[in-house]
């Protein structure tokens, strides 16, 4: 830190930059002791099949409710994990976390997936599958019940290794999706190279297609290129009804966003899980008798 004159006595110069660098540091702190104390949390937001209105997978969220500084997002975790080579530790506990819970779930009668997501600075750690391997074990998961999604900008920033480990991943029956699809690197010759199953479109596009002409141009070309190349494809933001039976008519497969269910905590998407399936059960039994 500089240290800075002022006439009376030598103070440390505490611009607003300095004072979120010492916030920051004692923020890192914290993030370490939360990975090793457990007392990080994930929320779970289903992916709901617009064909038969079922749910066989949830997306695992990272949430850190700080005790001073309430929520921290796991936009600034994140970055914040990478910068300080924490990233490795914090995505192990995710992962750990995500499949205990579906373990969990299947005791109380849940049968359902999981997608976790990975950082850039996964696809360089070449231990990741047999850490993924070795927890699939522990936790009595089949690899068919995972998904890892990864950014195409995290994917771009290096292609050959991440297609290496991610091939190997795929290998063990694990399915790679591709988030925040549309709004990184436009060559679309990468998407043949990479072991991909699924595509997410970028909310960005969906959030807004409802009253965007534009939007929905770029929604609809996406579901059929995805469609095209043999991808299944999610739309991610779905936040009005107007959208969702839009993208029904588009013939997307999947759906996730606040408009069907926000992400919950694992005990409250226990409790929706069950009454949904109540319902379809309920749909196709009045489906069964007309
Ligand atoms: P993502 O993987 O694209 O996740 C979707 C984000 O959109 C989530 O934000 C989710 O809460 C939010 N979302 C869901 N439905 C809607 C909707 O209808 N409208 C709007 N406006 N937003 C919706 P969240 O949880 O804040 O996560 C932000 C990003 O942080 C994620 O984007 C992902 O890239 C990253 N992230 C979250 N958890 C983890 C993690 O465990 N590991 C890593 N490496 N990244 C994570
Ligand atoms: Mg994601
Ligand atoms: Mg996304
Ligand atoms: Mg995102």
């Amino acid at each position: 830190y500089t240290a800075k004159h002022t006439g009376k006595r030598t103070v440390f110069y505490d611009d607003t930059q300095d004072e979120n660098s010492l916030l920051r540091l004692q923020l890192v702190k914290d993030l370490k002791d939360a990975i090793s104390n457990d007392h990080l949390d994930l929320h779970f937001q289903p992916k709901i099949n617009l064909v038969n209105q079922s749910v066989s997978s949830v997306e695992a969220l990272l949430r850190w409710e700080h005790p001073e500084h309430g929520m921290v997002p796991p936009g600034r975790i994140i970055p914040m994990a990478e910068q300080t080579g924490v990233i490795q530790q914090l995505t192990r506990w995710v992962l750990a976390r995500a499949l205990r819970q579906l373990s969990d779930w299947r005791r109380d009668g849940i049968d359902i997936g999981v997608a976790v997501n990975l950082s850039a600075y996964d696809l360089r750690d070449t231990t990741l599958p047999e850490v993924v391997h070795g927890l699939l074990t522990e936790t009595g998961t089949h690899p068919e019940q995972l998904t890892l999604e990864v950014t195409e900008s995290a994917m771009m920033s290096d292609l050959n290794n991440a297609a290496q480990l991610l091939s190997r991943i795929k290998e063990m029956g694990v399915s790679i999706a591709i988030d925040d699809f549309g709004t990184g690197f436009s060559s679309l010759s990468y998407l043949k190279k990479l072991p991909v199953k699924e595509l997410k479109i970028d909310k960005s596009f969906v959030i807004n297609m409802g009253h965007d002409e534009n939007d929905a141009m770029i929604v609809h070309s996406t579901i059929d290129l995805a469609h095209n190349l043999g991808l299944t494809v999610v739309a991610e933001g779905v936040e009005s009804r107007k959208v969702l039976e839009q993208l029904q008519s588009q013939g997307c497969d999947l759906v996730q966003g606040f408009h069907v269910c926000k992400p919950l905590p694992a005990v409250k998407l226990g409790g929706w899980l069950r009454e949904m399936s109540h319902r379809v059960t309920a749909l196709h039994k009045a489906g069964d008798v007309a």
